[in-house]
């Protein structure tokens, strides 16, 4: 077993935290506030290769794995969740079609989205449904060498922006689930206004409105009727970004607790000498560690694992541990500040808004138990 970091994961890391300190750090408040995330922000993630970090060198990525994407995604969620999850919503997008996309189709769509030109989505949840497959109304219909792509799905992330979404909808002949790509600029592909959304600011949500979106038949990603299989493999490395983001929230709270509770004095002594907030510092701390191994440990999962079904199962467990942790943590954490915790000056208040999306998406919590006991009583 070996706990360390490679040379080239401590420098990506390193990296991700010189461009979190410098750039984002002084501006997670505009962010904020404005619920934007500045272009020269996004183009200098692109130019850092962090839109492409687990992706083939070939098709335009870093070639440095999960892990590394996950060192990565920890320290852009710490200085800003809104950031993190752009991030992670463009690499379950683009994971799917680097996983099941043939060599036209990553070269056409993976290269811009690798350097953050191009932002990729994910599609599936629609108005009547968020956790089950079977329930999809979109349709995709066969004419001629195309399909015409009917529908709306919701909830969103970087709909908005330019690039390839992977959307999941009924394809007519076989009436099975089909995931296709959809280039957004694509005519009859239009989004609704962003979501106000409580926390995560800058990360932008939308519906989708599909009316006769023509696309060509090449665009199935893998074959007619895998829109499942897809959707649970994409899905659980998608989970791989949520614990990560997560556990970058822990991280911020831990932070700004250790920092407030020095600064803070009762009779011109730290509050850090209180038992009470050192129980506090000592829970957050240990969630941190706990969060960051098993977190670390699904980015090694990602890059070698040799059973799908054992895979979802870590993958449900860690984003499930990891998120409610985080509400936890930001829960000690504010109480390290008191009443000041409340107010909008203070980070912790950002992260106690942030921190309830974890257990909300990508399948809430509760499912996410129930995959973790089928694979566990049927292991
Ligand atoms: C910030 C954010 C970003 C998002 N990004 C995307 C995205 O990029 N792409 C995308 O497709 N979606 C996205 N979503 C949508 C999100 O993934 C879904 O909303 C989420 O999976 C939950 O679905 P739901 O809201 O329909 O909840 P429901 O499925 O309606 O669940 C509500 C409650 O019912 C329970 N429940 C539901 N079904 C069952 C069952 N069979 N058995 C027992 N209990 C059940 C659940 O446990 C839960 O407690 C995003 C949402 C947010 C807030």
């Amino acid at each position: 077993m070996e706990f360390a970091l490679t040379k080239e994961q401590a420098l990506i890391q390193k990296a991700a935290r010189e461009y979190a300190d410098k750039f984002i750090e002084p501006i997670w408040k505009q962010i904020d506030e404005e619920n934007k995330v500045p272009d020269e922000i996004l183009k200098g993630l692109g130019e850092l290769d962090l839109f492409g970090i687990p992706f083939p060198e070939e098709y335009g990525g870093a070639g440095a794995g999960y892990v590394s994407y996950v060192l990565v995604m920890e320290q852009l969620a710490a200085a800003s969740s809104g950031i993190a999850m752009i991030v992670s919503a463009h690499t379950l997008g683009l994971g799917a079609i680097s996983r099941f996309g043939n060599e036209e189709q990553k070269k056409k769509y993976m290269l811009k989205a690798c350097k953050g030109e191009h932002i990729a989505s994910f599609a599936f949840t629609e108005p009547g449904t968020g956790s089950d497959p079977k329930q999809i109304t979109t349709t995709a219909v066969k004419d001629g060498d195309s399909y015409l792509i009917n529908g709306t799905k919701r909830f969103i992330s970087n709909a908005n922006f330019p690039g390839p979404a992977v959307i999941f909808a009924n394809e007519s002949e076989s009436g099975k689930i089909t995931a296709f790509i959809v280039d957004k600029s694509s005519a009859g592909y239009t989004v609704s206004e962003p979501w106000d959304k409580n926390g995560m600011h800058g990360g932008p949500l939308v519906d989708v409105y599909m009316k006769n979106v023509r696309i060509p038949a090449e665009n199935i990603l893998g074959e007619i009727g895998m829109g499942y299989s897809i959707l649970q493999v994409g899905i659980s490395f998608g989970k791989v970004g949520m614990s990560s983001t997560a556990l970058g929230g822990i991280l911020a709270a831990r932070n700004e607790a250790v920092k407030y509770a020095k600064e803070k004095t009762h009779r011109d002594l730290p509050i850090a000498r209180f038992q009470s907030v050192q129980l506090l510092i000592a829970d957050i701390a240990a969630k941190y560690e706990a969060c960051k191994w098993l977190t670390y440990r699904l980015g090694y999962q990602a890059d070698h694992f040799k059973d799908p079904r054992q895979f979802a199962k870590d993958a449900a467990l860690t984003k499930t541990f990891v998120s409610e942790s985080l509400v936890d943590a930001a829960r000690q954490a504010m109480a390290v500040h008191g009443s000041y915790g409340l107010m909008r000056d203070y980070k912790i208040e950002r992260i106690w808004r942030d921190c309830i999306i974890g257990p909300q998406i990508e399948g809430v919590s509760d499912m996410q138990k129930v995959i973790v006991a089928n694979v566990t009583l049927n292991s």
